[in-house]
């Protein structure tokens, strides 16, 4: 019989093929070398100085587009995908968040709604990390109802000319590309904007107290002029943005299990080596029950991350299970955060320690792509076929 296994309770990874393990392990590797030893310090400064070196990085190891086929990416399962993104946000939701970006809504949107002339352009140098991309969306005044959004692109001729902002955007200043959404007399269109184009800037957000090791940015759009290829041919209206938020929303159904798992590893140490009245602070009961609810819910995580990446695998992913394991898997990490941040005491709210920094990425992970709430009112509209969207 198997023995217990405390970072692998449940036998989960039996499940994972060898290379996926190997996906893990490398994945895991990199994390620790080239990430792990400076990200509590890039998270005091609130920067991200070495974005385009590991974005190069991760590149060589194929996990930027992982799971899209073609154009010089690894053509990988959603599971494998799953699994790196569980490995890149246990070290920093911030990195999962440059990697969700780049291969689930930058790459995405141009491998499935792009032109072949924007495929073999962008996609090639993207997934060796060589260029960065970004998606824009939100807007100041319009982020959980995209519809309304006021950034327009107008015809000039065969041209098309953007006006507005974009906000909140990752990875916008370290970008070569933009895919920006805007909307135009036919509805919303999408629009690949190389980041040098006149017109375009992208100051970046400062003053963020969650995801800090991470660049934010507003978009500004000043009469960018565009030739007539620039527009994502292949789609109109929303469903061309959702389309890509779902691919990444389910990344973040992995990584935020990642999150926790490393709350719960470094609550686990702690608990084992800190004495207080004679004995480890694990020895008491009411540590072992926060520990053991924190167990049950990362590996709760995994197993749901796990059964969406193999329906996804099949073909049978939808939006509304999509939501069901974004809402719950972030929502379980910030609980097992909180726990953890309760064992270390003081030292919980160190950066010595990984937990105040998940912590507090978390509420990011919580807000975007779809705020708990949306998510929940998908469910809900899934559940009783009214929409409660508009009251
Ligand atoms: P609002 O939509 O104004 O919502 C405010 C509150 O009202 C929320 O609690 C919301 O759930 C609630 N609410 C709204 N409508 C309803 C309703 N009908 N019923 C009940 N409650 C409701 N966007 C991009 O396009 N690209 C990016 O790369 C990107 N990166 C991001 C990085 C970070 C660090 C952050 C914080 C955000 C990022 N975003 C990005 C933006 C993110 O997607 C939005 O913040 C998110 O969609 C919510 O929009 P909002 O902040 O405008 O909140």
């Amino acid at each position: 019989r198997p023995a217990f296994d405390p970072r692998d309770p449940l036998g989960i990874d039996a499940e994972f093929t060898a290379e996926q393990l190997a996906i893990r392990d490398s994945v895991r590797a990199l994390c620790r070398d080239h990430v792990q030893p400076h990200v509590a310090e890039w998270y005091e400064r609130g920067e991200f100085p070495q974005a385009r070196e590991l974005a190069r990085e991760l590149g060589k190891l194929g996990v930027l587009g992982m799971h899209l086929e073609g154009y010089g990416c690894a053509g990988l399962s959603a599971v494998d995908y799953g699994i790196a993104c569980e490995e890149l946000e246990a070290c920093d939701s911030g990195l999962r968040s440059l990697v969700s970006v780049q291969g689930s809504l930058a790459m995405f949107a141009i491998w499935r709604w792009g032109s072949e002339e924007h495929k073999q352009h962008w996609l090639p140098r993207m997934a060796a990390g060589e260029a960065i991309g970004c998606f824009g969306l939100t807007e100041p005044d319009h982020g959980s109802d995209p519809a309304s959004m006021l950034t327009s692109a107008r015809r000039d001729g065969s041209d098309w000319v953007l006006n507005g902002r974009k906000m909140w955007i990752t990875n916008g200043s370290i970008a070569a590309v933009a895919v920006v959404w805007a909307k135009t007399d036919e509805g919303v269109r999408g629009f690949v904007v190389p980041t040098d184009t006149p017109g375009f800037s992208a100051p970046e957000i400062k003053h963020k107290l969650s995801l800090r090791a991470s660049v934010t940015s507003e978009l500004v759009l000043d009469d960018v002029r565009l030739p007539a290829d620039a527009v994502l041919p292949e789609v109109t209206g929303l469903r061309g943005p959702l389309s890509c938020l779902n691919e990444a929303r389910y990344g973040i159904v992995w990584g935020a299990v990642g999150a926790g798992r490393s709350c719960l590893e470094a609550a686990l140490d702690y608990a084992t080596t800190r004495e207080q009245f004679g004995r480890p602070i694990g020895g008491f009961q009411l540590t072992q029950s926060k520990l053991a609810d924190m167990a049950v819910r990362v590996q709760n995580g995994r197993l749901l991350a796990l059964h969406l990446g193999r329906r996804k695998d099949a073909g049978q992913l939808i939006p509304q299970q999509v939501s069901f394991g974004k809402l719950d898997n972030v929502r379980g990490a910030m609980e097992v955060a909180r726990t953890a941040r309760t064992i270390l005491g003081a030292n919980g709210i160190s950066l010595e320690y990984p937990v105040i920094r998940h912590m507090t990425n978390l509420e990011s992970v919580l807000t975007y792509e779809g705020t708990g709430e949306m998510h929940a009112l998908t469910i809900g509209q899934a559940l009783t076929g009214l929409n409660a969207f508009r009251g």
